[in-house]
């Protein structure tokens, strides 16, 4: 493997590679192959930006047309044909269909961009500075995003102070038993709680890097109450959840909320081309004109493969083959729950957003390695890395999952060998909780 180049130039900060050392070379569908031609299957798909697989036919087809016939590639916000095209296939086939009214604004391609902007409007809007934002959350690297994340050391990152943030319990958090909910319905109510009303909420409904942490509908609804008694925007960072990953577009449909404001990226473009955006509710899009901008803001080639991204959920036959992978995924994982409970702890995440909290890092990071040697792509999340994420593409096919599946069978197999050679001390810790 010759990588002396990227690793004599490249910067020190470098990860993945680290974790998947190989030079990859071609991808299709949920398949990706190294420069020695051994295929990988991609559990990882580009930390949740690959929901649609690799060039996935549908969505490149019209990306190379478009190149092809000197077309608008760069437009900042100026209109352009593709952006009236994307905007007409949102519109019509993601958000009316599902009920839902929104301002689109197209901040920078990334999707802390997008949270950097939702952030700043709910601020502007309701006249507040403060943020309400929850244990373990991940909301990017740029300076606003950073202070509304939960890690200590996503937190220290930069080294300038994080004002104005205002951390509470995630559902679950601490455990089942603590209710956050009614926790932050009662300190905002009592003006003895020494906590100032925020200008937003701002949430993940599964935290992913956090550690597949899922919130359950009653809570979210309950969230979004609290919100509206008090005057509090509601924003869902949908980055990773959105976009498909959890069987439907939204992550939030299952709950039936209808936050104020929403921040899609990752998956959006379908392509893995950069695109975000931001949803806003009509009242709320009190921007001025040129307000906040961005270079990128008019990535018109990740327009094209985003409108073909929605095309594809006017299928119902494409809804419904990803509800079945669904099934077929969490059936998967109970049953790995099941035959490997030294490994692993349980099942999170939910729909195609899945995870397997394991019983230490140690045995994560085994799992991994000899996933990796055996052809499949997965990561860690979680603050003490103790997390599988099962990140599939939602088009993969049953062959391929079967296939992923037997892997990740494999390595905790030969994982659950090294740890525990006797009975006894493995059934010591399958007993424990
Ligand atoms: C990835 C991610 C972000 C940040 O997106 P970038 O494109 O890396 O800036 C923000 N929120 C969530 C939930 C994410 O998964």
């Amino acid at each position: 493997m010759n990588t002396n180049v990227i690793a004599a130039h490249e910067s020190n900060v470098r990860r993945y590679s680290r974790s998947f050392p190989a030079v990859f070379t071609k991808a299709r569908g949920a398949t990706i192959w190294d420069e020695t031609g051994k295929p990988y299957i991609d559990f990882f798909v580009g930390s949740g930006a690959l929901n649609y697989g690799h060039n996935n036919p549908k969505i490149i087809a019209p990306a190379i047309e478009y190149l092809l016939g000197e077309n608008i590639l760069l437009s900042l916000d100026m209109y352009t044909s593709a952006k009236r095209e994307f905007i007409e296939l949102f519109v019509g086939l993601i958000l009316r269909p599902r009920g839902l009214s929104y301002k689109i604004q197209f901040p920078g391609p990334t999707g802390t961009s997008a949270n950097e902007a939702a952030l700043a409007l709910a601020r502007k809007y309701t006249g507040r500075s403060s943020v309400m934002a929850f244990t373990n959350a991940f909301h990017g690297m740029s300076l606003g995003s950073l202070a509304v994340s939960g890690s200590a050391s996503t937190r220290k990152l930069g080294g300038v102070a994080r004002h104005d943030v205002i951390r509470v319990p995630y559902d679950g958090y601490p455990n089942r038993s603590f209710d956050s909910a009614s926790y932050i319905d009662y300190v905002l109510g009592d003006p003895g709680s020494g906590i100032e009303k925020p200008a937003a909420i701002i949430l993940e409904t599964i935290q992913a890097e956090g550690g597949m942490n899922t919130a359950s509908a009653a809570w979210l609804a309950e969230i979004q109450r609290i919100c509206r008694e008090h005057g509090i925007v509601l924003i869902v960072d949908d980055i990773q959840a959105g976009a498909g990953r959890t069987g439907d577009f939204f992550s939030f449909e299952f709950a039936e909320i209808e936050p104020d404001i929403v921040c899609l990226s990752k998956s959006l473009s379908g392509s893995g081309s950069p695109l975000s955006i931001v949803l806003i509710r009509p009242d709320i899009d009190i921007w001025n004109p040129g307000e906040h901008s961005g270079t990128f803001r008019g990535n018109n080639l990740a327009f094209v493969t985003a409108g073909a991204m929605c095309k594809m959920w006017s299928d119902r036959q494409f809804a419904t083959s990803v509800k079945r992978t669904t099934i077929a995924l969490q059936g998967h994982l109970d049953r790995l729950v099941e035959k490997f409970p030294r490994a692993i702890e349980q099942k999170r995440g939910r729909g195609l957003m899945a995870g397997l909290k394991c019983r230490s890092q140690a045995t994560v990071g085994q799992v991994h390695d000899v996933a990796f040697e055996n052809g499949l792509l997965i990561e860690s999340s979680g603050p003490n890395r103790d997390v599988i994420k099962v990140l599939p593409p939602i088009t993969i096919t049953d062959d391929e999952l079967n296939r992923a599946i037997a892997i990740l069978d494999h390595a905790l197999q030969e994982h659950t060998h090294d740890d525990f050679p006797n009975d006894s001390s493995a059934s010591h810790l399958a007993t424990r909780n």
